[in-house]
């Protein structure tokens, strides 16, 4: 039987989040034995996010939990300053370790909202052994960042920043075999991980770079990018509020 895909996906209120949202399940609809795992970065389950999931067509769990303040990037931050996305990634994990049982075959990967995916990833990724690995695109200030690979094996990563670290590629760029972490079930990303560590630390503790399977063709293909998405002008969005004419909020975008 073919394994399942437990897709997980932190997402956030913003004005692009439906349009994101759209356009990933229009990916994930052409998967087949994919279940996704939304976790919304709010202390409920907004009613978008719950309406957009009932008609999208894909197979789904929904939950939500917000990121302690702590943990939060203020206005002008730079981007990575603090992990994004981590308590919902691990509510996700959780999830999984409660509801699979053991004979349940399946891998799981880390989807961003606004990343783009090519559809032959999947079925290459489906049968992870351990920890499957491969190239992403548009990362790290460089047009592509991942593995450099010769007959199957991994040799190093091309990265421009700590190429020794346990995982130096972007969470769009690996996925786990089920059982890794059903048998150890104290892994979890940890938001305390210091910049660039938070793929590692999950991965380190679940295997060594011997166990990473290459995919994409031996790491020689992009079928991911770390693409993302402008956040929208409000120019006359906000002018009309000022006058008190806002567009109708009954309106969802
Ligand atoms: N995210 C979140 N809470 C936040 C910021 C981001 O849940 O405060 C989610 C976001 O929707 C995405 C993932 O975490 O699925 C990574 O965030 P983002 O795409 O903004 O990060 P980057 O592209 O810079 O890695
Ligand atoms: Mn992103």
């Amino acid at each position: 039987e073919m394994p399942t895909i437990y897709f997980i996906t932190p997402t956030y209120k913003r004005h692009t989040q439906k349009a994101d949202l759209t356009r990933l399940s229009q990916t994930l609809l052409h998967v087949p034995k994919l279940h996704w795992i939304v976790v919304e970065d709010s202390d409920k389950k907004t009613d978008l996010v719950s309406h957009f999931l009932e008609s999208c067509g894909v197979s789904y769990t929904h939950f939500a939990v917000r990121t302690p303040k702590q943990l939060i990037t203020k206005e002008g931050d730079p981007r990575w300053l603090k992990a994004r996305g981590v308590e919902q990634r691990n509510l996700g994990l959780r999830w999984i370790r409660q509801n699979l049982k053991d004979d349940m075959k399946g891998v799981v990967y880390f989807g961003d909202d606004d990343n783009t995916y090519d559809l032959r990833i999947f079925e290459q990724m489906r049968y992870t052994k351990k920890i499957s690995v491969w190239p992403v695109g548009l990362v790290g200030g460089l047009k592509w960042e991942g593995p450099i690979c010769k007959d199957g094996s991994v040799v190093r990563f091309y990265t421009m920043w700590e190429p020794g670290r346990p995982m130096p590629v972007d969470m769009a760029g690996f996925a786990i075999n089920v059982k890794l972490i059903m048998d150890n079930p104290e892994v979890e990303m940890d938001p305390m991980a210091k910049r660039g560590y938070l793929e590692s630390s999950v991965v380190g503790r679940l295997a060594t770079r011997e166990d990473f399977e290459p995919l994409a063709n031996d790491c020689k293909q992009i079928l991911v990018w770390h693409t993302q998405t402008a956040e929208p002008k409000m120019k006359q969005e906000d002018k009309l509020k000022r006058m008190g004419r806002e567009s109708d909020p009954s309106m969802e975008v």
